[in-house]
């Protein structure tokens, strides 16, 4: 079957989206709208650029010998790749019986895991944003609430799926305290997770905005500081900590 997807962009030498040096290719299309977004324009359902598996392997091809050399791979983000399901899982799928490439998948998890089998069949590695853990706060900051989201990272965790958990830190709507606590409880009821990356804020997209003519809703909000990055860290860890205690307490409670 050859499935055409809506690509939005691709760059052949990513280095902050999984391991190594990949391939990132940009799927059209995001159900959700984030306050943060820094690619606006990749929203659009319809919009995009109609490419075959077989170009993008073409593009792929020549760097082979990089990524695999530095322990990289491809990786599929958007947008929400999670939407065009079956043309990410064949692209992965060849990628894989061609060159034994990595491949890894970056998520907002805003999806139903029955949808995604074949591509999760095909995925090493899922990088999933957890926005915010707060159900209110998340449907202020995406345009949409968490459920999803959550039973998305379980469903991750029990098939035993590699993640790594991102979250964009923006101070004032995403670093309180009892939410990165409540982040880091989270997951440390995960298993796989081998990685939490607190990614800072930053303005980069905003001319997208202005360009699209939407009203920016982070108008005024700092990039955080190197001090707030560490300490979401230690919260985060701290919430991971208290989850493992209460964990190990039932375990204890029910041996005896
Ligand atoms: S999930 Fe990603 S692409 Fe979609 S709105 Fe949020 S930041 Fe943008």
């Amino acid at each position: 079957m050859h499935h055409a997807g809506r690509i939005h962009s691709l760059e052949t030498f990513g280095t902050v989206d999984g391991p190594g040096i990949r391939f990132v290719l940009f799927m059209q299309g995001c159900a959700l709208q984030c306050a943060y977004c820094h690619n606006p324009d990749s929203w659009d359902t319809k919009t995009g650029q109609l490419r075959t598996v077989d170009d993008i392997l073409a593009e792929i091809e020549p760097y082979v010998p990089f990524y695999k050399r530095s322990g990289g791979g491809i990786t599929v983000t958007g947008g929400e790749p999670t939407l065009q399901a079956p043309f990410v899982a064949e692209l992965f799928e060849k990628c894989k019986e061609r060159w034994g490439l990595h491949t890894a998948l970056d998520s907002s998890g805003f999806c139903d895991p029955h949808h995604a089998k074949r591509l999760l069949d095909a995925t090493d590695l899922v990088l999933l944003d957890l926005k915010m853990i707060d159900r209110a706060g998340h449907e202020h900051l995406t345009s949409q609430p968490n459920d999803r989201i959550l039973a998305f990272a379980r469903h991750l965790s029990d098939a035993g799926i590699k993640m790594w958990v991102r979250r964009v830190l923006v101070p004032g709507w995403t670093d309180g305290m009892s939410e990165l606590l409540a982040l880091g409880e989270f997951i440390g009821e995960l298993r796989g997770v081998d990685k939490i990356e607190v990614l800072p804020y930053h303005r980069m997209g905003v001319y997208k905005w202005e360009q699209l003519g939407r009203a920016y809703r982070l108008d005024g909000v700092p990039e955080p500081s190197q001090g707030e990055v560490e300490r979401a860290y230690r919260l985060i860890e701290q919430g991971m900590q208290a989850a493992t205690a209460s964990t190990s307490a039932k375990t204890e409670k029910a041996a005896r």
